[in-house]
């Protein structure tokens, strides 16, 4: 069976949390965490549900290589999508 699986990976110490990718998440995927990166900014994080993979995020987001959308665009086995899922899921995206 084919699926598609999207996420974002945000690098928490590369985001200076602007607030670009929840805001312009479609999804509301992305929130802002409380904690603080090493320096000093708050940072996005992905919910671990409900991304689509229309990258709005990474086009929106001026620092270089603090967010990729990943895509999984052909899952043929429906166990390894699970564990994928799961995996997303268990780290929040992160
Ligand atoms: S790819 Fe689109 S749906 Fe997924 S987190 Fe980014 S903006 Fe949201
Ligand atoms: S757009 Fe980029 S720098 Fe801004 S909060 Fe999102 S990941 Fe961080």
């Amino acid at each position: 069976m084919t699926e598609e699986i999207s996420y974002p990976v945000i690098n928490e110490e590369l985001c200076k949390g602007c607030k670009r990718c929840i805001i312009g998440c479609p999804q509301n995927a992305i929130f802002l965490s409380e904690d603080m990166n090493d320096a000093g900014y708050q940072f996005a994080y992905y919910s671990g549900n409900g991304c689509t993979g229309c990258k709005d995020c990474y086009f929106t987001c001026p620092e270089p290589l603090a967010l990729e959308v990943h895509q999984y665009k052909k899952i043929v086995n429906d166990e390894v999508g699970r564990m994928i899922k799961a995996k997303v899921a268990n780290k929040g995206g992160k």
